[in-house]
C-alpha cells in the first residue's frame, strides 16, 4: 500500500528536533510520497535541506503563501521566479487568498494568485491553493484564469458541495485532509457524491492534526488516519482508497 501526503510543511521548524523519526513513521505506514508546498523565502533553505536528506520520497513545490504577501510581495514573487530559474518543481504554491488574518491585503493576494497561476500555466504545473474565508475571491481569479491549461489542488478542502463542485469545474483535484475527521468538519455529509477520482490525501502538517490528536502537533503518519475515514466515507477498503488516491496524485504531480 502506498499512501501519498499530497500536502506536508516538513520542513517546518516544529519538526526541527525529530524529523528524521517523523518521517520513518510514515514510511512504515507505507506513507512514502511527500509534496512540499512553500511558504516565502525564509523556508526555502530548509526546503532544500529536506530534499538532500530524503531525495527518493521528497517532491519540493515552490511558491508565496497568501499570508505571506505583505507590502514587499512583489520581491518575494521574485524570490519565487529566481528558483524556477534554477531548478525543477513539481508544483506552484502554496498560493491562494486567506481573509482570516487580515483583509487589508486582499489586493495584493489577488495579485501574488493571478502571478502564480500563470507561471504554472507556462511550466504546465499544478497550483496548489489555500483558501481560508474566500471562496469568492478565490472562484472569481480562477473564473479570470481558466482554460484548458489551469489545473490543480484544492488544498485542504473545507468547503460545502456547491463548492466542491464549483472547485471542479476549475480543473481542481480536493485536498481532504484532517477536517473530513472532525465532528463538526462538514465534509463527510456530501464527500461520497464527489467521485473519487477528483480527491487527494494530505495532512498540511504540522497544522490541522486529525481526531483524537486535533489541536496538538499533526504529522504525516497521521495521513493513515484521514485515509481511514474516507474509507468509511466511500465504503471502500483502505488499500483501495490508497491505489485511487495515490494514482490521482501521480495524475497531478506528473511522478
Ligand atoms: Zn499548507
Amino acid at each position: 500500500m502506498i499512501l501519498t501526503d499530497t500536502h506536508t510543511h516538513l520542513y517546518s521548524k516544529d519538526f526541527d528536533k525529530d524529523r528524521k523519526e517523523v518521517l520513518q513513521r510514515a514510511l512504515e505506514l507505507g506513507i512514502t510520497r511527500f509534496f512540499i508546498p512553500a511558504i516565502d523565502s525564509a523556508h526555502t533553505k530548509a526546503m532544500y535541506e529536506l530534499e538532500e536528506d530524503f531525495p527518493k520520497n521528497i517532491f519540493l513545490m515552490m511558491g508565496l503563501h497568501p499570508t505571506s504577501v505583505k507590502e514587499n510581495y512583489e520581491e518575494e514573487l521574485e524570490h519565487v521566479r529566481e528558483q524556477f530559474e534554477k531548478r525543477d518543481f513539481y508544483g506552484v504554491g502554496e498560493t491562494g487568498i486567506d481573509l482570516f488574518w487580515d483583509k487589508s491585503l486582499l489586493k495584493q493576494q489577488q495579485a501574488a494568485f493571478k502571478y502564480q497561476i500563470q507561471l504554472a500555466k507556462r511550466k504546465k504545473l499544478p497550483v496548489i491553493i489555500h483558501c481560508r474565508d474566500a471562496f469568492d475571491e478565490v472562484f472569481e481569479v480562477l473564473q479570470s484564469e481558466m482554460d484548458d491549461e489551469l489545473f490543480g489542488i484544492f488544498h485542504c478542502f473545507t468547503g460545502d458541495h456547491a463548492q466542491a463542485k464549483t472547485a471542479i469545474s476549475y480543473n481542481m483535484k480536493l485536498g481532504i485532509g484532517g477536517v473530513v475527521t472532525f465532528k463538526n468538519g462538514g465534509l463527510d455529509k456530501f464527500l461520497e457524491e464527489i467521485p473519487l477520482k477528483n480527491i487527494v490525501l494530505e495532512t498540511d502538517s504540522p497544522y490541522l492534526a486529525p481526531t483524537p490528536y486535533r489541536g496538538k502537533r499533526n504529522e504525516s503518519s497521521y495521513l493513515k488516519m484521514i485515509a481511514g475515514k474516507v474509507s468509511e466515507i466511500y465504503r471502500l477498503d483502505l488499500e483501495e482508497i490508497a491505489a485511487i488516491t495515490t494514482n490521482n496524485s501521480r495524475d497531478i504531480f506528473k511522478v
